[in-house]
């Protein structure tokens, strides 16, 4: 049985026509033989909304939270009307729609009585948006002919009790995943269900985090051993570089788990690789596609990185980052001071990025942030510290730089008109950054891409158009 799970995003449920080519997708892969089991985010925007109408009913606004549930309410009930038209399943699905957002309304009501947003009560009220668009997205299916059923996902992700970041409780899901949805599978229904919501064992509603519908694919896929695991986006897939920065990126059509994790950290905005885990860990792959371009076949990625041609498979950028610098000679000769120096960043909460070291100094980057001068001023009192603003970190990945020589003179030459900062390699085999002026990311993604990209391996990237 070639069983598929299928996720879809916000911008792919977020209106009529986007449900419509997302129904047109999923019939094409019954078309096909394939069994889509289909995970949904809530309509897009939606989640941000309801955190929103949280944060104003928990402020005392009773009024402003209730307006901002009745245009979701009636943005849901449009869109319900627009897809579903035979008169029983429209009545069936309006009363479902208007049943959660008058709950949604009560808690909203006592959120203003008691002014506390806890994270139970958040995972609670974010919840509605995937609840009523995967209730919508199985409705339009079967309005469209695909033999679906809506499943409530709280009912198979189990997680423990950790709000707002809820940790899956695997054994369980697989339990539950076995005796809810195979039956169904096997039937020949294809069932959807919204992502990101789960429940503890008691049946508390919990999620798994801000952009957590990806992990409930990977979760559902892993739990049934699907065949393939496909996130539909309103991208092509993972390209070699942003293409608004160089017309010329193209899209890469397969990468390691490994290689997308490193670009993942550094700011490529497609997935989080830590969400795909679960499925890379029982060898499933997965495929990035995109909703709006489903003939184009997107980014596939696998456990193990085929051999490319090229070193490079990507080159990412994060900008609006500092760098400070702390100088000590009181630091030669003695230990414990790498220790105290992130002490102090840890009690900023501020993570790093990137570290280098000589013997009496010590560099580091890190975002942006309005703590800078508070994590300056304690770092005075160790040592004499320096910091800048406006720095760029590039990042250029590859499987194939592992063990290879000369590829720092290749990257530096193409980018010898630029001053370098910081250089960092070996912390990852696959990763080679470094930190630059902001004002000059663009010309240097520019000029490494003509560097590596001029004779693209045709198995790898999609030499054919240069974007699809
Ligand atoms: N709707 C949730 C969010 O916006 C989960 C997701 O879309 O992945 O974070
Ligand atoms: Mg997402």
């Amino acid at each position: 049985m070639s069983l598929v799970v299928m996720k879809f995003g916000g911008t792919s449920v977020e209106d009529p026509a986007a449900i419509g080519r997302t129904a047109a997708i999923v019939a094409g892969r019954v078309a096909l033989g394939k069994r889509p089991v289909v995970v949904v985010s809530a309509m897009s925007k939606v989640t941000d909304q309801l955190l929103r109408a949280a944060a104003v009913a928990a402020q005392g606004d009773r009024t402003g939270a209730l307006a901002i549930s009745s245009r979701l309410r009636t943005r849901h009930r449009d869109t319900a009307c627009a897809l579903v038209k035979d008169s029983a399943d429209s009545i069936a699905l309006i009363d479902f729609i208007d049943q959660k957002f008058d709950s949604l309304d009560e808690v909203l009501r006592g959120l203003a009585a008691i002014l506390e947003l806890t994270p139970r009560i958040s995972d609670l009220i974010v919840s509605f948006g995937e609840r009523v668009s995967s209730r919508i997205v199985a409705a339009a299916f079967r309005e469209r002919s695909i033999d679906s059923t809506h499943v409530d996902a709280r009912d198979i992700l189990i997680t423990d009790s950790h709000f707002q970041k809820a940790v899956p409780q695997d054994a369980l899901i697989e339990k539950r995943a076995a005796e809810k949805l195979r039956p169904l599978i096997l039937q020949g229904k294809v069932p959807v269900m919204g992502g990101f919501i789960a429940s503890n064992e008691a049946g508390i509603t919990t999620t798994l985090g801000r952009g957590g519908s990806d992990f409930t694919g990977a979760l559902i896929g892993g739990a049934l051993q699907a065949e393939a695991i496909e996130i539909w986006t309103d991208v092509d897939g993972i390209m070699t570089t942003d293409p608004r920065v160089c017309p010329d990126a193209l899209r890469v059509k397969v990468i390691s788990f490994e290689e997308a994790a490193e670009l993942a950290y550094f700011g490529a905005k497609v997935l989080h690789p830590a969400t795909i885990l679960p499925a890379v860990k029982k060898n499933i792959p997965v495929l990035v596609l995109n909703s709006r371009n489903p003939a184009c076949e997107g980014t596939r990625i696998t456990s193990l990185a085929p051999h490319c041609r090229s070193p490079f498979k990507s080159i990412a950028v994060k900008k609006k980052l500092s760098i400070i610098d702390v100088v000590a000679s009181r630091m030669l000769m003695t230990h414990g001071y790498m220790k105290e120096i992130f002490t102090i960043f840890d009690k900023h909460q501020c993570a790093v990025d990137m570290v280098s070291t000589s013997e009496v100094s010590v560099s580091l980057t890190v975002d942006s942030n309005d703590n800078l001068p508070a994590i300056a001023a304690d770092l005075g009192k160790l040592a004499d510290v320096k910091y800048e603003g406006k720095k760029a970190l590039v990042c250029l990945v590859g499987e194939d730089i592992r063990g290879k020589s000369g590829m720092a003179a290749q990257v530096f030459t193409a980018v010898r008109h630029i001053n370098v900062r910081m250089i960092s390699q070996g912390a990852s085999e696959i990763n080679m950054s470094f930190m630059i002026d902001e004002e000059d990311a663009d010309e240097a993604v520019r000029a490494l891409h003509a560097a590596f990209f001029k004779d693209p391996d045709p198995e790898i990237f999609d030499v054919e158009a240069r974007r699809c």
